[in-house]
């Protein structure tokens, strides 16, 4: 659970969560905050247009690459590396959140199933990822891996990117400390010229974020809005993630009827 309950779905789930217990009213209000992630766990599994917006940001991404790739490089210049998230990135999760939709009737029940799925589950991969990933190795372009995931437990992604073929050089950047993955870029700038992002989160870019009082915010037309599709590529998730502090600032520790009345008004007529 450790790598996954800091994720902004763990926190969101567990703080929502944390305040369910056993009576029959806590466990029809767990129903009501899974039903807000049925609708789109089930687009991500049953949509062609999940998997077509998958396809669409490796291709504009590879279409990039090769382009970049093409133009010959100063003799000092560093090399060329391309950053991916892992989780719902590369990896795919929606068959543990079905596991917690349908079973979970506390946080506990939520926890230990997570638990399971980190040290046992077999994510399936992304639609695109693994042959992208091909694609940035015939380029001879260094990629990384920055992830959320804890790094005492990296073991079991290790083992599922090896079986699924899937080839990296580098260690994963894994989450030692603090969730900000910003340290972890900088580490990668230092040595590479990264060409490419590619994630599910804002938090999966260098400028992206959702804070509303940023520069960087895309709604406010941020030089960071023209970077997207360019150096930066986004894949779909609609069941968790930092925009949950938009539809409630305080999201993560409302109790689930808070959550669903928050969701319920966050929508605008
Ligand atoms: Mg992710």
């Amino acid at each position: 659970m450790n790598k996954m309950t800091k994720t902004l779905l763990g926190a969101a789930i567990c703080a929502i969560l944390a305040t369910s217990g056993c009576s029959s009213n806590r466990v029809e209000n767990f129903d009501k905050v899974n039903d807000q992630y049925t609708a789109a766990i089930s687009w991500m599994q049953n949509s062609t247009e999940y998997r077509a917006l998958c396809y669409q940001a490796f291709n504009a991404a590879y279409a990039h690459l090769k382009q970049v790739a093409s133009i010959k490089r100063k003799k000092n210049a560093k090399p060329l590396a391309v950053v991916m998230d892992l989780d719902e990135t590369v990896l795919s999760n929606t068959r543990a959140f079905v596991a917690m939709v349908r079973n979970s009737k506390s946080f506990n029940d939520y926890s230990a199933a997570l638990q399971e799925w980190q040290s046992k589950g077999k994510p399936e991969i992304i639609p695109g990822a693994q042959q992208f990933i091909k694609q940035v190795n015939n380029l001879g372009i260094k990629l990384f891996f920055v992830t959320n995931r804890t790094c005492d437990s990296i073991g079991n992604t290790e083992s599922i990117l090896q079986i699924e073929g899937i080839s990296y050089d580098n260690p994963i950047f894994c989450r030692a400390t603090v969730l900000d993955k910003s340290p972890r870029f900088v580490t990668i700038t230092d040595a590479y010229d990264v060409a490419a992002y590619i994630g599910d989160q804002v938090t999966d870019f260098p400028t992206l974020t959702n804070d509303m009082g940023s520069a960087t915010n895309l709604d406010r037309g941020s030089p960071a809005a023209s970077q997207m599709g360019i150096n930066y590529f986004i894949l779909p998730n609609p069941v968790y993630g930092a925009w949950l502090k938009k539809v409630h600032p305080d999201y993560f520790s409302l109790s689930p009827d808070g959550a669903q009345k928050a969701m319920r008004n966050s929508i605008k007529p």
